[in-house]
């Protein structure tokens, strides 16, 4: 069974301010709730974020995620954070192939690999961003662009790199400037994925959390989550907001009840 799981992904934005404020809020919220949330702060409060998490008693339902990590683990890569040293203090989960990092950071189909790759040999859970580009949207060509990202780990890693992976569909033309896509269209390309990687391998395809991101807010989280291959959401500006996220995390407490947990 899969579990249900919230993603919060600050980006470059946050502070020790809002760090403390944050947490606090949804530390009273998030214990009541039956499901658990993963928060991706700047890599530099990371340490931090997790001592105040520690503080307010909720680290068994909140988590933390890197937003990216370097492909090496040691060297001389001045600037970079490698993925060893994030299972050091205790991070579980790592964005990877965001489109931000494709975008800004020309980071490609390689790369994303060597990230995926040293991220399971350190036994941190990758959150593998795929998504198609407008262009490719209006060309009809969304699935097969999900398919081909989800290819490259699948034909150099095999098909059990995707156990303990996160898949988050992420349309790249819908993320941070809302747009909002219709949920039955979004389940339709969950469940493609989801279909594909049945017929390679039945237990991964059942067990595999995809999420979706893009524009997520309070107005259309309830109708996304009630989509049966959606379980879940990778949430970037609406959950910068502390009260706004909280409306969204009650809102999703008061509306389902998540299944067993399998991460
Ligand atoms: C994101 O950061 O991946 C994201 C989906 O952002 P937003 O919710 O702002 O579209």
């Amino acid at each position: 069974m899969r579990n249900l799981l919230i993603i919060s992904n600050w980006k470059l934005h946050g502070n020790k301010y809002l760090i403390n404020h944050f947490i606090n809020k949804i530390s009273c919220v998030i214990k009541n709730c039956n499901f658990s949330i993963v928060i991706a702060p700047p890599l530099l409060y990371l340490d931090y974020m997790q001592q105040i998490i520690k503080f307010y008693k909720c680290d068994n339902c909140i988590l933390l995620s890197a937003q990216n990590i370097d492909i090496h683990n040691y060297g001389s890569f001045t600037g970079e954070i490698s993925a060893k040293m994030l299972k050091d203090i205790g991070v579980k989960y790592a964005i990877v192939g965001h489109a931000d990092r494709k975008i800004f950071h020309k980071e490609n189909n390689n790369i994303i690999l060597k990230k995926f790759n040293i991220l399971k040999s350190e036994g941190i859970f990758p959150i593998l961003c795929i998504g198609e580009t407008e262009r490719e949207y209006q060309n009809n060509q969304t699935i097969t662009i999900c398919i081909k990202q989800i290819n490259n780990i699948i034909n150099n890693l095999g098909i059990l790199a995707l156990q303990d992976t996160i898949i988050a569909y992420e349309p790249i033309w819908a993320i941070g400037n809302n747009i909002i896509i219709n949920p039955t269209y979004i389940q339709k390309i969950h469940n493609a994925i989801r279909n594909y990687l049945m017929q390679i391998n039945y237990k991964i395809s059942k067990n595999i959390i995809i999420q979706y991101g893009g524009s997520v807010n309070f107005t259309n989280i309830l109708n996304l989550l009630k989509q049966p291959d959606i379980d879940g959401v990778l949430i970037g500006k609406a959950s910068l907001d502390t009260e706004n996220f909280i409306k969204i995390l009650n809102a999703i407490n008061n509306n389902f009840i998540p299944s067993v947990a399998n991460i």
